[in-house]
């Protein structure tokens, strides 16, 4: 096949600009240094027939509808709202810190009115708020910090919160009311047949050729295309010439459950105090899967290994930006995606990017129909393959209505 753009990297960003030239008549050859497609995002089934994340696990979540009804092209999909839960002393409380966590965390009988003034009561007012210490002493104070974030934040980096930017600890909100669910965005739902399987469909096209195994720094001089889509650390595609760009990486320890009805209460429970792990995900939450064991995976973040999360903090972003520079110069390649473009993107960030760098692309090479990108009304159904949902199918909103509510467009 000839090739006209060579995508490095078949995650999320790989992929959506994969499809997105292909459906333009543009033959794409999307090589990756894995045996397989999706990225961090790939999922397979473990040994015992459960669909594990072997990456991690990933939640699906956006008020994008536009990236929704992208994706809804090559996924039908399951509601689901995650959960999770921190333990904290003997408890195990919501976090999101809301109404309830601080009830049970201090035995009190706070409501929506008297919440709020807690909060004022606790909070250390921080001007300007550049940490993420900042961000959460401001909110909820010194004790509710070191109980939550202190300890789970210095594990998860390798440092301690006033050493990373606000953003990091700004993900997680504080409420003043009893949500308990992990996000609140419009569009909840996971990939009905998991994620490899929507990247399957994604990539399944004529002028699209996968080829797993395959290190980009290995063939980079043999490569005959007119334009390269790179979806890996940028540090290494310019030979970390500015010195190296810090990525932290996790160990995944994966352990199956035989016979265990449900390992715990929620998908996910965090371990701000205790462990070298920070949480424990347990996938049949997440999946709805129905199986007579149970897997889980604890997560033990760590500096060596694959590039998992950039490290937001004043210096790095000042690295990251030497090596953007070199980038804007660098005609011939687009950087997209987490790895690339140094940021902390979601899943649905990442589709947003690469749509855009798709678009940006098509104009590049010339064709003069680019066209917005196809979208699909999103289809649900409340039952994951081949299994009922235990607990899980309390869905029902329409999607429209869904998004009608939010307003999210
Ligand atoms: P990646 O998925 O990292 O894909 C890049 C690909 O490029 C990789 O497969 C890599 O092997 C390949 N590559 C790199 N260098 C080379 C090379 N030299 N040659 C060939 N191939 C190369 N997001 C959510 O929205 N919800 C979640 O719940 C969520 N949970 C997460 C949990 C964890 C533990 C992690 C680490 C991330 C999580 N994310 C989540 C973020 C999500 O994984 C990313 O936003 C998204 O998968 C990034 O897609 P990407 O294509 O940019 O990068
Ligand atoms: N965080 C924390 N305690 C928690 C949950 C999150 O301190 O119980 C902080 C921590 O610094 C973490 C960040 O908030 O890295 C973002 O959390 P999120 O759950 O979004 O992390 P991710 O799922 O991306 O690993």
């Amino acid at each position: 096949m000839r090739v006209d753009v060579l995508v490095v990297g078949a995650g999320f960003s790989g992929a959506v600009v994969a499809e997105r030239l292909a459906i333009h008549g543009r033959k794409v050859l999307v090589i990756d240094k894995r045996p397989h497609i999706g990225g961090n995002a790939y999922d397979e089934p473990d040994e015992h027939g459960i669909l594990v994340h072997p990456y991690g696990p990933h939640i699906f979540h956006t008020n994008g509808m536009r990236i929704a009804r992208y994706l809804s092209r090559f996924t039908e999909w399951r509601f689901y709202e995650h959960r999770v839960r921190a333990k904290v002393g003997d408890r195990f409380v919501p976090i999101p810190i809301n109404i309830d966590t601080v009830n049970r965390v201090y035995g009190l009988s706070l409501t929506e009115e008297t919440v709020a003034a807690f909060f004022e009561s606790v909070r250390e007012p921080r001007s300007p708020v550049k940490t993420s210490e900042d961000v959460v002493l401001n909110a909820v104070g010194r004790d509710l910090y070191e109980k939550f974030f202190r300890g789970y934040t210095r594990k998860q980096w390798g440092l301690d919160p006033s050493e990373l930017s606000a953003s990091v600890a700004a993900r997680i909100p504080v409420r003043t009311n009893h949500d308990d669910r992990y996000f609140t965005d419009a569009f909840q739902y996971m990939p009905l047949e998991g994620y490899t399987r929507m990247f399957e469909r994604m990539l399944d096209h004529r002028n699209i050729r996968f080829e797993g195994g395959v290190d980009f720094f290995s063939m980079r001089q043999r490569i005959r295309a007119s334009h390269i889509v790179y979806t890996g650390p940028i540090d290494a595609y310019f030979d970390h010439c500015f010195g190296k760009l810090p990525y932290r990486s996790i160990h995944f320890e994966h352990e199956h459950l035989p016979e265990t009805g449900q390992y715990q209460e929620v998908g996910t429970v965090n371990f701000p105090n205790d462990y070298d792990y920070t949480r424990i995900t347990e996938f049949r939450h997440l999946t709805g899967q129905s199986h007579s064991g149970t897997s889980i995976v604890r997560e033990f973040p760590c500096d060596d290994g694959d590039p998992y999360y950039p490290v937001p903090r004043p210096e790095n972003e000042a690295l990251f930006k030497r090596y953007e520079a070199l980038a804007r110069d660098a005609t011939e390649v687009t950087f997209v995606g987490r790895l690339a473009q140094y940021r902390y993107y979601n899943m649905d960030q990442c589709v947003g990017a690469a749509l855009k760098a798709a678009e940006g692309i098509l104009e590049r090479l010339g064709l003069d129909d680019v066209q917005p990108a196809q979208e699909s009304t999103p289809r649900v159904r409340a039952t994951a393959p081949a299994s009922s949902i235990a607990d899980h199918s309390r869905h029902d909103a329409s999607l429209p209505a869904a998004a009608a509510r939010t307003g999210a467009t």
